[in-house]
């Protein structure tokens, strides 16, 4: 089955429209740069829009009614969005998740050192990176530094045009005859991606310009150094999202994995949740989780109870908790998992298999697999499934194709998918495909962004009724 670049869907007003929705992504994606900062942002834009804080309708006892809109926060690095449906809940929900942590360079606990009059930052890296691309570029620090006193404090440097940026060096390519014969994997080594972060000596004899750093730091941000020791600090590239192609039609961006599908998963319930929308039949949810890039591990990642335990909280506050009933809400609901795709990409065409590669620009992906070596660690989505979104999908004409990561034992990959499929629901990956999936930058056609959107909207609207 060939499918069409969706651009050709649509006439210049409609063109507007999508590049009107992609301005909103581009803000998002700019601003969102680690997985506590999306978590801000959606809460942010939720509370305008009316949605409650499901602890705070927990402590004060409240009960939820259809047409209820609350988040659930997990640790400040996942997030639970709803709408409470009419149907009850035992009947399943419709869910949309996505993650929202992406590959990066996180400092170690005892991270500051000098070396050569220059102060250093030691880093070990998060996800799955080619380190040698995360050298010889401007890189923005983000995070946060929990004091023993209780504050935390919010760190971000590198994004306003007026601040400093880091960086991790490369080696000139004079003397780098041994180093170019190395394997690509070793070329730069994980040890290696150390961060330079100063070179104004102090008066101090010992280490003068690692004191020196220190005492910026405790005067622009009042933390000492053993305070890097319960910090999360990400460094990421610096900058924002941009336009991409003479005419505009993709951006440029870091982090798209996977915030390409969180963004236009969110926007959707929050669109649905819009007064003039009917009270939706079934609750919908939006899943925001961390630590898929790692294996979707520790308490915010997707191998948490944190949804199932806000499941049940939330059947309570609408007064119909029992243990059976949460396990119905759960094997009965539907769900797209989505991810990023890997796009055809004409300068690696030999990793592909063309009828079944996503192309960039025709539209939401579905992978009825993912996986590696024989499917393995895939969920592998049932076929009445896809049938039943295919039919919800065409009869609204979005535009969407299938694909497959690469060419059969060419590599593979693994998303959230499988955990929720434990539940007995049904479950398959959809997403946006991207060019660059884990380069600091990476690349997506907005018409996809924005089928991505209209398809969630439309999997919400329609699906399981
Ligand atoms: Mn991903
Ligand atoms: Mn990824």
């Amino acid at each position: 089955m060939e499918t069409k670049s969706a651009w050709l869907k649509y006439d210049e007003a409609g063109k507007k429209e999508i590049f009107f929705f992609n301005e909103g992504y581009k803000a998002f994606l700019s601003k969102c740069k680690t997985e506590r900062e999306c978590v801000t942002e959606a809460i942010s834009q939720a509370e305008k829009l009316g949605y409650k804080n499901l602890s705070d309708i927990i402590e004060n006892g409240q009960i939820l009614q259809a047409g209820d809109k609350v988040y659930a926060n997990c640790m400040g690095k996942a997030l639970a969005i709803f709408i409470v449906g009419k149907a009850s809940m035992e009947k399943g929900m419709t869910i949309l998740g996505a993650h929202i942590d992406s590959p990066r360079l996180d400092l170690k606990q005892n991270p500051l050192y000098e070396d050569g009059g220059l102060a250093m930052l030691d880093t070990h890296y998060y996800g799955g990176v080619k380190k040698y691309q995360w050298t010889a570029l401007p890189l923005a620090m983000h995070g946060v530094v929990a004091k023993k006193d209780g504050t935390i404090i919010t760190i971000s440097v590198g994004e306003d045009e007026h601040d400093p940026v880091f960086g991790v060096s490369d080696l000139l390519v004079h003397l780098s005859a041994t180093q170019l014969d190395k394997k690509g994997k070793v070329v730069v080594e994980g040890e290696d991606l150390n961060l330079n972060v100063g070179n104004i000596p102090s008066l101090d004899e010992k280490e003068p310009v690692k004191k020196a750093i220190l005492q910026i730091i405790k005067e622009k941000y009042g933390f000492e150094e053993e305070d890097f020791l319960s910090a999360e600090i990400e460094i990421v590239p610096a900058g924002a999202a941009r336009d991409y192609g003479f005419d505009r039609s993709m951006i440029m961006g870091y982090g798209h994995d996977d915030r390409v599908c969180a963004y236009p998963s969110m926007k959707a319930v929050f669109d649905l949740g819009e007064s003039k929308e009917p009270v939706p039949e079934r609750t919908v949810l939006c899943l925001l989780v961390d630590k898929e890039e790692i294996g979707s591990v520790g308490a915010t990642g997707m191998q948490s109870r944190f949804f199932e335990n806000t499941v049940a909280e939330l059947m309570n506050a609408t007064g119909t908790y029992t243990e059976i009933g949460l396990r119905r809400a759960l094997a009965n609901s539907k769900m797209l998992s989505s991810d990023v795709s890997a796009a055809f990409d004409p300068n690696y065409p030999d990793v592909m298999e063309k009828k079944n590669a996503a192309y960039l620009g025709n539209g939401l992906c579905f992978n009825k697999f993912t996986g590696s070596g024989g499917k393995s660690g895939s969920n592998d989505a049932n076929a009445e499934y896809l049938a039943e979104i295919r039919k919800v999908l065409d009869a609204e004409h979005v535009s969407w194709q299938t694909c497959e990561l690469g060419k059969v034992d060419q590599g593979g990959g693994g998303t959230i998918a499988f955990i929720m499929a434990k539940y007995g629901m049904e479950v398959i990956d959809s997403g946006v495909a991207v060019h660059n999936m884990h380069a600091p930058w990476e690349l997506v056609s907005k018409v996809d962004v924005y089928e991505a959107y209209m398809g969630y909207l439309t999997f919400l609207r329609n699906i399981g009724l």
